[in-house]
């Protein structure tokens, strides 16, 4: 990678819209702007501006207004959009990848990894556009026809979290869009920029004024509250922290809103003695260490057959202790800073307790002085059952290691959590594995991988980690109702 120059950055900044995206025209926010922040150097990248509760009921209206057409508009021209829009994302992978990198963080390459990922779910859905379809049977008495149809949701709000700042978005603008609803999107207010860009190509590709309004702002309950309330919106989508989901869900609860939540997690990583070492390291890295760790899917606990504990937790700290901690835009960093200074102190924290209760840093264990939220990639070994890394999302590069006995300790310690998004095992054993994946309680599970995400399969969680699926057939279900026609024949 060659070096990124300070003006290079600027233009890439320089080329977002900062304004909101309401009805097809982007205008400023009533309430002036908003800082976002470079996480590697904690200075300001860029205003946005930021929304009023008037501002945030405008992009309602367009939504509300621009709904019958868009719901009517011939589906292949729905995914062509979306396919038009996926194009010039993977055209402008480049400079989309470096901001994604300035305002969250994350190394280029893992940026680019998320512009491809991302882009995909407009594909995917592209395709998918065309291919909702109903039932027609014969009713068990004969008497009758049953024909079913499906129809969009409606207005759909769609709020998403800084981890992920494209694909959180397109995960869902990618299928509300196909099956014919239209929305309001608030992304997190640490990294509007990527979704910014987002409003921006799909208005390029030629989306209708009012189907896309984007909404940013330094108070979301506040602008978010009465768009919740409002009659007009029929579905509520939310990526974030269980905390705020639930919140939301209350709310939601008034209007009876349709609702998908994807939710936080506390992934366990599950090696047996059977497994290839080398290759469960491997996965552990990547599952744990992408997005630094600031993942819902990032693997919270490592739960190691006692025989190969040693060889595991050692190699793992060889591995993670190696990896070069830095800005990401800087040739090969690994390891970006932590989105801000009170998400590296929780990490700190989660780590100062288990040391505390006798866990021992193989590697790592501290924050990095000097600017920006950097924390060193931390292996933790002998961790006791009532660390409070083991129970609480880490959202950091920390792995804790605990040893197991048996298969049915493996499973019980796996599932002692109340989160349930998925978790990672790695054996040799066939049987095994299906055993233990049957039992396993999560909504997905990598065996003998150590990452999930597709979009064409269904991503999403039960318990604590929330319901709904995202990707896949099943991600443009959540946006489709289903009505019933009874036929007199
Ligand atoms: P968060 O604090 O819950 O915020 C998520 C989004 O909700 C942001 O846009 C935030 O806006 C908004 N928000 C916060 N309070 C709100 C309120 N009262 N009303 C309306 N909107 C509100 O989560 P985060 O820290 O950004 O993201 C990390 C969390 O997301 C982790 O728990 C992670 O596991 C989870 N996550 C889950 C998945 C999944 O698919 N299951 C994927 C990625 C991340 P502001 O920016 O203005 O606060």
């Amino acid at each position: 990678m060659s070096t990124i120059t300070a003006s290079e950055e600027q233009q890439v900044v320089d080329q977002v819209p900062k304004q909101l995206y309401v009805g097809g025209e982007w205008r400023d926010g009533a309430k002036g702007t908003l800082s976002v922040e470079d996480p590697a150097t904690g200075e300001s990248l860029a205003e946005v501006a930021d929304a009023s509760v008037d501002d945030a009921k405008a992009a309602l209206d367009a939504a509300a207004k621009a709904g019958p057409d868009w719901s009517r508009h011939p589906p292949r021209e729905r995914g062509e959009i979306l396919r038009r829009a996926f194009q010039t994302i993977i055209d402008r992978a480049d400079q989309l990848a470096l901001l994604m990198t300035l305002e969250m963080g994350k190394p280029i390459a893992e940026s680019k990894a998320e512009i491809a990922y991302g882009a995909e779910f407009l594909r995917w859905f592209s395709e998918q556009a065309v291919r909702i379809d109903g039932r027609y049977a014969v009713a068990p008495n004969g008497q009758g026809r049953l024909l079913t149809m499906k129809q969009p949701v409606g207005p759909s709000l769609l709020i998403t979290p800084w981890n992920f700042p494209l694909a959180m978005g397109t995960r869902k603008v990618g299928p509300a869009l196909a099956a014919g609803c239209t929305v309001v999107v608030k992304p997190a207010q640490q990294t509007p920029l990527s979704m910014l860009m987002l409003a921006r190509i799909l208005e390029e590709s030629g989306l209708p004024g009012g189907v896309l309004n984007l909404i940013t702002a330094s108070s979301s309950s506040e602008t978010m509250g009465p768009l919740i309330a409002d009659p007009r919106l029929r579905k509520l989508s939310f990526t974030g922290s269980t905390e705020v989901g639930r919140k939301l869900m209350e709310q939601a609860s008034h209007n009876l809103l349709r609702v998908s939540m994807e939710l936080g997690g506390n992934a366990p990583f599950i090696v047996f003695d059977d497994a290839d070492i080398d290759a469960a390291v491997q996965g552990a890295l990547i599952a744990k260490m992408r997005n630094i760790g600031e993942a819902c899917t990032a693997a919270n606990r490592f739960h190691v057959a006692g025989s190969v504990m040693e060889p595991f937790a050692a190699k793992l700290a060889d591995k993670m202790g190696s990896m070069k901690v830095g800005r990401g835009t800087e040739a090969g960093v690994e390891v970006g800073p932590l989105i801000d200074g009170r998400q590296r102190q929780k990490v700190a924290e989660l780590v100062d307790d288990a040391v505390g209760r006798g866990a021992r840093a193989l590697v790592g264990g501290h924050a990095r002085a000097g600017a920006g939220y950097f924390f060193d990639p931390t292996v933790l070994a002998d961790v006791p059952s009532d660390a409070k890394a083991l129970r609480e999302e880490i959202f950091g590069p920390v792995a804790p290691v605990r040893s197991f006995a048996d298969e049915a300790e493996a499973i019980a310690a796996a599932n002692d959590t109340d989160y349930g998004l998925v978790a990672y095992v790695y054996t040799s054993n066939l049987g095994r594995a299906l055993r233990v994946v049957e039992r396993l309680e999560t909504g997905m599970v990598g065996l003998n991988q150590g990452m999930v995400s597709n979009a064409a399969a269904p991503f999403g969680g039960i318990k604590q980690s929330g319901f709904g699926r995202e990707g896949g057939p099943e991600g443009i279900e959540e946006y489709l109702e289903t009505k019933y026609v009874a036929v007199n024949v």
